[in-house]
């Protein structure tokens, strides 16, 4: 008879507690030695439902691991040319050790101008070229948030990576192109052989099933179901999606890319939704801001 163990839970939100405390730690000793936390200012473009809440979320954040935090509210009608002189102002602050422009930005604005004029050292969402270039490089830099905490999550769960076949699913710059990039480097975690599919991707499921590790962000909720996934696998998973149910209080629950009922009975580990990937992402921006401060 089969004996089936549950699958290693991986944690995010316990995970971001004990990354925190450090953070903390590093926080206080930027005061002692300077005079004043860490810095952090969030631009908020608009008045999108879920970027208000992810810009809120990373400004209590921040109160939680004593940085000082600034929220910049501006109105969806600004020009590009009026929000790259606030770009510049932030850029020329000393009181501010780093900033993020929350994406994504009205239609009428060209979003790769905006992350282009932000300064290097302080891009702390490791969005802009330079900081990309780095990464690519392995050379000291900003990391893009959410890749650093899916690396931060395996590390923390003592993943084993090196020789494994890792899957990443979705290309895009901020989450599905850096991992493969960093779980390729020759580093821990890092050393898998990845291999990076899209929406062109032919007989996807065949690729899925070879997968040691799959990494899923393709932004459709449910969308890889039991027979992608190989037996033993640990699954990361990304996507998050508010999706009704009137059974609940709120009216609503969220879920990610993957079906996690039928997927992670088959897993040795897998990340949940929520509590799984999305804590990580703002617990490496504070990362990158202690980095900027120090
Ligand atoms: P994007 O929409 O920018 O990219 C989606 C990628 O998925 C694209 O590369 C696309 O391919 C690929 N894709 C779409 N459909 C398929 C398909 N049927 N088969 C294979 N590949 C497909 O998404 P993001 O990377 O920004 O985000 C992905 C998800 O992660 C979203 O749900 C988002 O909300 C979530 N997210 C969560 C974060 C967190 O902190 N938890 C942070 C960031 C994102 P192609 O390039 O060919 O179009």
């Amino acid at each position: 008879m089969e004996l089936r163990t549950s699958p290693q839970p991986l944690d995010g939100k316990r995970c971001s507690t004990a990354l925190k405390e450090r953070i903390a730690e590093g926080a206080l000793a930027v005061k002692v030695g300077r005079g004043r936390p860490p810095h952090l200012a969030a631009v908020l473009v608009g008045e999108d439902g879920a970027s208000r809440t992810y810009v809120e979320a990373k400004v209590k954040a921040c109160g939680e691991v004593g940085f000082r935090s600034t929220l910049v509210r501006l109105p969806a009608s600004i020009s590009e040319d009026e929000l790259l002189a606030r770009v510049q102002d932030l850029n020329a602050d000393p009181e501010l050790d780093g900033f993020i422009v929350q994406l994504p930005l009205p239609p009428h604005i060209d979003a790769d101008r905006i992350i282009q004029a932000i300064d290097p050292r302080k891009d702390v969402d490791g969005f802009h070229p330079v900081n990309v270039g780095n990464m690519v490089l392995g050379l000291p830099g900003f990391l893009p948030a959410t890749p650093s905490g899916i690396c931060e999550l395996l590390k923390y769960y003592d993943i084993e990576t090196s020789g494994k076949h890792c899957v990443v699913v979705g290309r895009s710059n901020i989450v599905g192109t850096p991992i493969s990039i960093l779980l390729s480097r020759n580093t821990y975690p890092g050393n898998c052989t990845v291999t990076l599919a899209h929406s062109r991707t032919t007989d996807l499921p065949s690729i899925t099933r070879q997968a040691d590790i799959l990494v899923v962000a393709i932004g459709k909720p449910g969308f890889v179901t039991a027979e992608m996934v190989k037996e033993g696998a640990v699954v990361v998973d990304v996507g998050i999606h508010r999706i009704n149910d009137p059974s609940r209080k709120s009216g609503f629950r969220l879920v990610g890319d993957v079906d996690h009922g039928t997927v992670a009975p088959k897993c040795r580990a897998i990340t949940p939704v929520p509590g799984g990937v999305g804590p990580m992402t703002i617990t490496s921006l504070l990362l990158n801001t202690l980095q900027a401060a120090q």
